[in-house]
């Protein structure tokens, strides 16, 4: 069996000054995607580039493309997300109210969106390099929802904020709202959206309130291993429109990801590596 045949986790032996053996999936690190064929290798670490061939000439590709660091810079990404004795990445904290939010000074992002959106595995993904991160699931109907706190060293701290949905308005209101109004520290929020279900109504909420608030946030379209190209573009497309036509704050390139096959989790992760002020890139950027 090659080293990438394999389909879900591969263990790596421990390198010096790491905290413990790594097991992760198999292309979480770009030491395993640089092995890939080119073809593959663009497709997972830009998955933009597998859709472009489709889109019309006439169509302005600059847009799709803003935040477009080497492979170089995703490299070097990556070191943020990895974890050894100097850089601790874990969970630290839950809040059930907003005034137990934990005083933080260093950069936050924070993700949000629907129930079932992907957002646990999208979390999972990003931290896969540093498994002894749980990433907490709460779904079950009625249980108090959390916004759940994760360092990363001291570079940042990633917010999971409860899914809202059907069944969790209140979240909304109690939770999400105040903490989107009141966090100093907040430097993009993450507003996920499925990419086999596209932007629907309660994404339109959560986007209405980011505009409101006046807070700089990004789209991130998950699980497009299970969308079909063509249906994928022509959501990219209405995305793009949308961005451009109805609001103000957030930015105009959407992010998408497949956290089962690990398409975009590279690029997403040197964006945050960006947005919160631990990594200049030397290629062109926003
Ligand atoms: P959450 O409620 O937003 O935290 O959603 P989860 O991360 O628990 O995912 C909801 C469902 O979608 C689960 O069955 C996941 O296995 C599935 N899922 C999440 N991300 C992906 C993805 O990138 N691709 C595919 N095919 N399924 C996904």
């Amino acid at each position: 069996m090659s080293a990438l045949s394999g389909r879900f986790l591969l263990c790596l032996p421990p390198a010096a000054g790491t905290l413990s053996m790594r097991c992760s999936h198999q292309l979480a690190t770009m030491r395993h995607a640089s092995l890939l064929p080119e073809k593959k290798r663009q497709r997972l670490l830009f998955p933009f580039s597998e859709l472009e061939a489709h889109l019309s000439r006439q169509i302005d590709r600059a847009k799709f493309q803003l935040f477009q660091p080497t492979v170089e810079d995703l490299r070097q990404a990556e070191k943020l997300f990895t974890p050894s004795p100097k850089h601790h990445i874990m969970y630290s904290s839950s809040a059930v109210r907003t005034d137990h939010l934990p005083e933080l000074t260093q950069p936050e992002v924070c993700f949000i969106g629907r129930s079932n959106v992907g957002k646990s595995s999208l979390i999972r993904a990003l931290f896969s390099l540093a498994p002894e991160v749980e990433v907490r699931v709460s779904k079950t109907p009625g249980h108090t929802r959390k916004l759940n706190f994760f360092t990363v060293g001291r570079a940042f701290t990633l917010v999971d904020m409860p899914g809202y949905g059907h069944r969790a308005p209140g979240d909304f209101v109690d939770m999400v709202e105040p903490y989107l109004q009141q966090r100093h520290n907040l430097v993009r929020t993450f507003l996920l959206v499925d990419g086999g279900a596209g932007l629907q109504k309660l994404d339109l909420v959560a986007v209405e309130m980011c505009e409101e608030f006046g807070i700089p946030y990004v789209l991130v379209v998950t699980k497009i291993d299970r969308t079909r190209q063509g249906a994928l573009l022509a959501l990219l497309l209405q995305l793009q429109d949308f961005i451009k036509d109805q609001t103000s704050t957030c930015f105009a390139q959407p992010f998408l990801v497949s956290s089962v096959q690990y398409s975009g989790i590279h690029l997403l992760r040197c964006f945050i590596a960006h947005v919160t002020g631990n990594q200049q890139l030397d290629s062109k950027t926003t």
